[in-house]
């Protein structure tokens, strides 16, 4: 049987670095949005191109961009077990789309993983966040949460580490608006439609990672046995 995930919660609410453990756990693909857009940046590929100014302002990248890349991936034979999703939807328009398309391919939502943290909280860690320019190791720091054990350089892969361009103070407020603004009326439309899945967020990355494994066993143990 599938298991369809979606990570929902703010910018900083450690859906990243949550998502790499649980879908590993899972043994299902973790599809980032964020950072399928980040690599076609890179890249220099034409909807990266497209994407990058609105990244850079903290605003959402257009609907059509993130659906088409979205459909695409889901479409992948890795996914026919499932999959988890960080990052999308990110507002009703692409709830909408991301439905259409699961009944296009003969999937649905499993459950809706809400990561619920304070709008302080989540300002503190991205503005201390650090990630590694390694885009195969992609590791996620905290200056002074998580830090690396030598500045500046990835434990994992020892490559230089980098502030994303979107965690600079003035960048974060606006991300967190967007989120107020397009995102957050998410909670109540899958709250509504009994996928909703509530997961404390505002502890280390630990307590969060063991919540949130609770939470997804307990949407598991329920389908088994329904
Ligand atoms: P993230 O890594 O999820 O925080 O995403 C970084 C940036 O990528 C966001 O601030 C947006 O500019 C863009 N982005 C990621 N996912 C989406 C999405 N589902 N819809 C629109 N823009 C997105």
């Amino acid at each position: 049987m599938s298991l369809g995930l979606i990570l929902l919660g703010p910018p900083g609410a450690g859906k990243g670095t949550q998502a790499v453990q649980l879908s590993a756990k899972l043994g299902i693909p973790h599809i980032s949005t964020g950072d399928m857009l980040r690599e076609a940046v890179g890249s220099g590929r034409e909807v990266g191109l497209r994407a990058k100014k609105y990244m850079d302002a903290g605003q959402l990248v257009p609907d059509s961009v993130v659906v088409a890349i979205v459909s695409e991936r889901l479409s992948s034979a890795d996914c026919a077990k499932g999959w988890l999703l960080d990052g999308f939807p990110r507002n009703e328009a692409q709830a909408e789309a991301l439905d259409a398309e699961l009944v296009r391919i003969g999937q649905k939502v499993g459950a809706v993983m809400y990561l619920r943290v304070s709008a302080e909280a989540v300002t503190s860690r991205l503005s201390g966040r650090r990630m590694c320019s390694n885009k195969q190791c992609n590791a996620g720091y905290h200056v002074d949460f998580m830090p690396s054990k030598k500045e500046g350089v990835c434990d994992k892969c020892g490559s230089a580490l980098y502030q994303r361009n979107d965690d600079k103070p003035e960048i974060i407020r606006q991300r967190l608006q967007v989120y107020e603004s397009d995102t957050a009326s998410l909670v109540a439309r899958y709250r509504a439609g009994r996928l909703l899945r509530e997961v404390d967020a505002s502890g280390s990355p630990e307590e969060v990672a063991r919540g949130l494994m609770a939470a997804v066993d307990a949407v598991r143990g329920a389908r088994w046995s329904s």
